[in-house]
Protein backbone atom coordinates (compact mmCIF):
# COMPACT_ATOMS: atom_id res chain seq x y z
CA UNK A 1 0.00 0.00 0.00
CA UNK A 2 1.75 3.10 -1.08
CA UNK A 3 0.52 6.55 0.86
CA UNK A 4 1.14 8.80 -2.04
CA UNK A 5 -0.36 8.58 -5.74
CA UNK A 6 2.12 8.36 -8.08
CA UNK A 7 1.17 11.01 -10.23
CA UNK A 8 -0.29 13.91 -8.38
CA UNK A 9 1.18 17.01 -7.19
CA UNK A 10 2.29 18.00 -3.67
CA UNK A 11 1.46 21.83 -3.13
CA UNK A 12 3.68 23.89 -0.37
CA UNK A 13 1.69 25.25 2.45
CA UNK A 14 1.91 26.26 5.92
CA UNK A 15 -1.44 26.18 7.80
CA UNK A 16 -0.34 28.28 10.98
CA UNK A 17 0.97 32.07 10.65
CA UNK A 18 -0.57 35.31 12.32
CA UNK A 19 -1.07 38.36 11.51
CA UNK A 20 -2.51 42.09 12.94
CA UNK A 21 -5.93 40.31 13.25
CA UNK A 22 -4.02 38.99 16.63
CA UNK A 23 -0.33 39.18 17.53
CA UNK A 24 1.54 38.94 14.32
CA UNK A 25 4.03 41.54 13.32
CA UNK A 26 2.60 41.77 9.39
CA UNK A 27 -1.15 42.52 7.91
CA UNK A 28 -2.58 39.97 6.15
CA UNK A 29 -1.76 41.48 2.88
CA UNK A 30 1.94 41.64 4.06
CA UNK A 31 1.63 38.18 5.12
CA UNK A 32 0.56 36.95 2.03
CA UNK A 33 3.15 38.35 0.02
CA UNK A 34 5.68 36.93 1.62
CA UNK A 35 4.84 34.08 1.67
CA UNK A 36 3.74 33.30 -2.10
CA UNK A 37 7.15 35.32 -2.45
CA UNK A 38 8.90 32.28 -0.33
CA UNK A 39 7.18 29.81 -2.74
CA UNK A 40 4.15 28.45 -0.76
CA UNK A 41 0.85 27.74 -2.79
CA UNK A 42 -1.60 27.66 0.17
CA UNK A 43 -1.48 29.95 3.70
CA UNK A 44 -3.86 29.71 6.42
CA UNK A 45 -3.94 32.64 8.75
CA UNK A 46 -4.72 31.54 11.82
CA UNK A 47 -5.29 34.55 14.03
CA UNK A 48 -5.76 33.91 17.84
CA UNK A 49 -9.39 33.65 18.62
CA UNK A 50 -10.58 35.30 15.01
CA UNK A 51 -11.09 34.78 11.79
CA UNK A 52 -9.02 37.23 9.74
CA UNK A 53 -10.63 37.66 6.25
CA UNK A 54 -8.84 38.73 3.26
CA UNK A 55 -9.43 38.75 -0.35
CA UNK A 56 -6.27 37.83 -2.92
CA UNK A 57 -5.14 35.46 -5.60
CA UNK A 58 -1.57 35.19 -4.82
CA UNK A 59 -2.17 32.02 -3.40
CA UNK A 60 -5.01 29.86 -2.06
CA UNK A 61 -6.19 30.69 1.53
CA UNK A 62 -7.72 28.60 3.62
CA UNK A 63 -9.75 29.86 6.40
CA UNK A 64 -8.17 29.35 9.45
CA UNK A 65 -8.21 30.23 13.30
CA UNK A 66 -6.57 29.15 16.53
CA UNK A 67 -8.66 28.57 19.96
CA UNK A 68 -7.01 28.38 23.08
CA UNK A 69 -8.20 26.43 26.60
CA UNK A 70 -5.79 26.71 29.76
CA UNK A 71 -5.80 23.31 31.78
CA UNK A 72 -3.90 22.86 35.00
CA UNK A 73 -0.11 22.49 33.80
CA UNK A 74 -0.34 22.69 30.19
CA UNK A 75 -2.34 24.36 27.54
CA UNK A 76 -4.49 23.41 24.26
CA UNK A 77 -4.15 25.00 21.43
CA UNK A 78 -6.40 23.89 18.31
CA UNK A 79 -6.09 25.44 14.91
CA UNK A 80 -9.30 25.21 13.19
CA UNK A 81 -8.88 25.03 9.28
CA UNK A 82 -11.63 25.30 6.50
CA UNK A 83 -14.57 25.84 8.66
CA UNK A 84 -17.85 28.67 8.53
CA UNK A 85 -16.14 32.07 9.91
CA UNK A 86 -18.97 32.15 12.35
CA UNK A 87 -16.59 30.09 14.58
CA UNK A 88 -15.47 33.21 16.21
CA UNK A 89 -18.35 34.17 17.43
CA UNK A 90 -19.61 31.14 18.73
CA UNK A 91 -16.53 29.53 20.03
CA UNK A 92 -17.01 29.61 24.13
CA UNK A 93 -13.16 30.15 25.95
CA UNK A 94 -14.75 28.73 29.02
CA UNK A 95 -15.52 25.67 27.15
CA UNK A 96 -13.64 22.22 27.33
CA UNK A 97 -11.03 21.70 23.86
CA UNK A 98 -13.09 18.91 23.18
CA UNK A 99 -16.36 21.25 22.41
CA UNK A 100 -13.72 23.51 20.77
CA UNK A 101 -12.54 20.66 18.09
CA UNK A 102 -16.70 19.72 17.77
CA UNK A 103 -17.19 23.03 17.00
CA UNK A 104 -15.03 23.22 14.26
CA UNK A 105 -16.15 20.19 12.84
CA UNK A 106 -19.60 21.09 13.24
CA UNK A 107 -18.79 24.14 11.03
CA UNK A 108 -17.37 22.21 8.57
CA UNK A 109 -13.90 22.82 9.31
CA UNK A 110 -10.63 20.56 10.17
CA UNK A 111 -9.13 20.27 13.96
CA UNK A 112 -5.31 20.17 14.50
CA UNK A 113 -3.65 20.16 17.53
CA UNK A 114 -1.15 22.50 17.49
CA UNK A 115 2.47 22.85 18.74
CA UNK A 116 1.75 19.86 21.92
CA UNK A 117 5.49 19.94 23.08
CA UNK A 118 5.25 23.58 23.51
CA UNK A 119 2.21 23.39 25.08
CA UNK A 120 3.43 20.30 27.73
CA UNK A 121 0.87 18.50 26.79
CA UNK A 122 0.54 14.66 28.15
CA UNK A 123 -0.12 12.01 26.30
CA UNK A 124 -3.29 10.96 27.94
CA UNK A 125 -4.81 14.55 27.20
CA UNK A 126 -3.72 14.29 23.58
CA UNK A 127 -5.45 10.24 23.48
CA UNK A 128 -8.31 11.68 24.91
CA UNK A 129 -9.66 13.92 22.26
CA UNK A 130 -11.63 12.80 19.10
CA UNK A 131 -11.95 14.01 16.21
CA UNK A 132 -8.93 15.63 15.42
CA UNK A 133 -7.60 15.34 11.71
CA UNK A 134 -4.31 15.97 12.58
CA UNK A 135 -1.20 17.17 14.93
CA UNK A 136 1.61 19.66 14.49
CA UNK A 137 4.65 18.09 14.27
CA UNK A 138 6.71 20.70 14.50
CA UNK A 139 6.10 24.90 14.31
CA UNK A 140 8.77 27.08 13.49
CA UNK A 141 8.51 29.83 16.10
CA UNK A 142 8.95 28.01 19.12
CA UNK A 143 12.61 27.42 18.45
CA UNK A 144 16.01 28.96 18.65
CA UNK A 145 16.34 32.11 18.93
CA UNK A 146 12.89 32.69 19.56
CA UNK A 147 11.21 30.89 21.88
CA UNK A 148 13.32 28.17 23.62
CA UNK A 149 13.76 24.87 21.94
CA UNK A 150 10.66 22.63 21.29
CA UNK A 151 9.38 23.00 17.96
CA UNK A 152 10.04 19.31 18.05
CA UNK A 153 7.07 17.36 19.25
CA UNK A 154 7.76 13.80 17.65
CA UNK A 155 8.93 12.26 21.01
CA UNK A 156 6.24 13.63 22.94
CA UNK A 157 3.84 12.31 20.06
CA UNK A 158 5.59 8.88 20.15
CA UNK A 159 4.93 8.23 23.78
CA UNK A 160 1.37 9.12 22.65
CA UNK A 161 1.32 6.61 19.85
CA UNK A 162 2.76 3.79 21.77
CA UNK A 163 0.38 4.27 24.56
CA UNK A 164 -2.52 3.98 22.60
CA UNK A 165 -3.38 7.43 20.92
CA UNK A 166 -4.78 7.99 17.96
CA UNK A 167 -2.14 7.76 15.05
CA UNK A 168 -2.80 11.52 13.26
CA UNK A 169 -0.73 12.59 10.38
CA UNK A 170 1.27 15.46 10.88
CA UNK A 171 2.02 18.70 9.94
CA UNK A 172 4.97 21.27 9.91
CA UNK A 173 4.03 24.71 10.28
CA UNK A 174 6.04 28.34 10.97
CA UNK A 175 2.84 29.33 13.60
CA UNK A 176 4.34 32.96 12.31
CA UNK A 177 4.68 36.23 14.59
CA UNK A 178 7.43 38.35 13.91
CA UNK A 179 8.36 37.12 10.43
CA UNK A 180 12.25 37.11 11.42
CA UNK A 181 13.94 33.50 11.70
CA UNK A 182 10.69 31.59 12.06
CA UNK A 183 9.38 32.38 8.82
CA UNK A 184 9.27 30.12 5.93
CA UNK A 185 10.97 27.76 7.91
CA UNK A 186 8.57 25.04 7.68
CA UNK A 187 6.08 23.22 5.10
CA UNK A 188 3.07 21.00 5.13
CA UNK A 189 3.52 19.48 1.69
CA UNK A 190 -0.07 18.64 0.49
CA UNK A 191 -0.91 15.74 -2.13
CA UNK A 192 -4.13 17.00 -4.03
CA UNK A 193 -6.30 16.50 -7.22
CA UNK A 194 -6.06 20.41 -7.95
CA UNK A 195 -5.09 23.58 -6.18
CA UNK A 196 -8.83 24.69 -4.74
CA UNK A 197 -10.28 24.48 -1.29
CA UNK A 198 -12.38 21.42 -1.86
CA UNK A 199 -9.41 19.91 -2.95
CA UNK A 200 -6.95 20.45 -0.61
CA UNK A 201 -9.51 20.18 2.52
CA UNK A 202 -10.12 16.63 0.78
CA UNK A 203 -6.44 15.66 0.82
CA UNK A 204 -6.03 16.51 4.46
CA UNK A 205 -9.17 15.30 5.47
CA UNK A 206 -7.51 11.88 4.15
CA UNK A 207 -4.37 12.39 5.51
CA UNK A 208 -2.43 12.76 1.89
CA UNK A 209 1.06 15.21 3.11
CA UNK A 210 3.69 15.18 5.28
CA UNK A 211 5.70 17.64 7.40
CA UNK A 212 8.96 19.39 6.57
CA UNK A 213 11.48 21.53 7.14
CA UNK A 214 13.80 20.63 3.80
CA UNK A 215 13.96 17.24 2.49
CA UNK A 216 11.16 15.79 -0.02
CA UNK A 217 9.11 12.69 0.81
CA UNK A 218 8.06 11.43 -2.14
CA UNK A 219 6.48 8.26 -1.95
CA UNK A 220 6.87 5.77 1.26
CA UNK A 221 4.82 2.14 0.97
CA UNK A 222 3.89 -0.59 3.06
CA UNK A 223 4.53 -3.80 1.28
CA UNK A 224 2.52 -6.38 2.51
CA UNK A 225 3.33 -5.75 6.43
CA UNK A 226 6.65 -6.84 5.41
CA UNK A 227 8.84 -3.91 4.46
CA UNK A 228 8.53 -0.18 4.85
CA UNK A 229 9.90 1.87 1.75
CA UNK A 230 10.41 4.94 1.40
CA UNK A 231 11.92 7.38 -1.45
CA UNK A 232 12.79 10.98 -0.89
CA UNK A 233 15.17 13.70 -2.19
CA UNK A 234 18.94 13.68 -0.94
CA UNK A 235 18.96 12.22 2.68
CA UNK A 236 21.78 11.22 5.39
CA UNK A 237 19.88 9.70 7.73
CA UNK A 238 16.56 8.11 7.79
CA UNK A 239 15.15 6.92 10.92
CA UNK A 240 12.16 4.27 11.34
CA UNK A 241 10.17 4.94 14.82
CA UNK A 242 7.93 2.50 15.94
CA UNK A 243 6.55 1.70 19.26
CA UNK A 244 9.14 -0.28 19.93
CA UNK A 245 11.95 1.54 22.17
CA UNK A 246 14.22 -0.89 20.07
CA UNK A 247 14.47 -2.00 16.58
CA UNK A 248 17.09 -3.30 14.06
CA UNK A 249 17.95 -1.39 11.27
CA UNK A 250 15.56 1.66 12.58
CA UNK A 251 18.72 3.63 11.75
CA UNK A 252 20.15 4.16 8.37
CA UNK A 253 22.90 6.61 7.79
CA UNK A 254 24.39 7.06 4.17
CA UNK A 255 25.28 9.72 1.94
CA UNK A 256 22.69 11.11 -0.66
CA UNK A 257 20.53 7.80 -0.58
CA UNK A 258 17.57 8.73 -2.44
CA UNK A 259 15.64 5.25 -1.14
CA UNK A 260 15.38 3.43 1.77
CA UNK A 261 14.09 0.54 3.70
CA UNK A 262 13.20 -1.26 6.90
CA UNK A 263 11.59 -4.37 7.94
CA UNK A 264 8.80 -4.41 9.77
CA UNK A 265 9.45 -6.22 12.96
CA UNK A 266 7.25 -8.48 15.09
CA UNK A 267 6.48 -5.52 17.49
CA UNK A 268 5.40 -2.85 15.49
CA UNK A 269 2.49 -1.44 15.69
CA UNK A 270 3.05 1.78 14.33
CA UNK A 271 5.80 2.88 11.69
CA UNK A 272 6.92 6.68 11.18
CA UNK A 273 9.65 7.65 8.81
CA UNK A 274 11.96 11.18 9.71
CA UNK A 275 14.80 12.06 7.42
CA UNK A 276 17.29 14.36 7.75
CA UNK A 277 19.50 15.95 4.94
CA UNK A 278 22.81 17.25 5.04
CA UNK A 279 21.99 20.43 6.43
CA UNK A 280 20.35 18.38 9.57
CA UNK A 281 17.02 19.96 8.25
CA UNK A 282 13.97 17.10 9.10
CA UNK A 283 11.10 15.62 7.14
CA UNK A 284 8.41 13.54 8.51
CA UNK A 285 5.97 10.88 7.48
CA UNK A 286 2.45 10.40 8.90
CA UNK A 287 2.53 7.16 11.60
CA UNK A 288 1.45 4.64 9.81
CA UNK A 289 -0.24 1.64 11.41
CA UNK A 290 1.48 -1.70 10.68
CA UNK A 291 0.62 -5.41 11.29
CA UNK A 292 3.23 -7.16 11.83
CA UNK A 293 3.90 -10.43 9.95
CA UNK A 294 3.02 -13.72 12.53
CA UNK A 295 6.06 -15.78 12.90
CA UNK A 296 6.05 -19.10 11.08
ZN1 LIG B 1 -0.49 28.40 19.70
ZN1 LIG C 1 -0.15 30.19 16.79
Amino acid sequence: MKLFADSLPFYKANFHCHTTGSDGKLDPESAVAFYQEAGYEILSITDHRAVTEILTDRLLLIPGIEIDYMLPGQSVHILGLGMKKEIGSLWDPSGTPQEGIDLIRDLGGLAVLAHPAWSLNTPALIGSFTGLSGVEIWNSVSTLPLNGDRADSSSLLDVTWASGGPLLPVYANDDSHPYKDEAGVAATMVQAEELTLPAVMNALAAGRFYATTGPEIRQIENRDNQEIIVRCSPAECVIFYSDAPWAAGRAVIRHGMTECRYRIQQFDRFVRVEIRDAAGRKAWSPPMKVEAPVLP
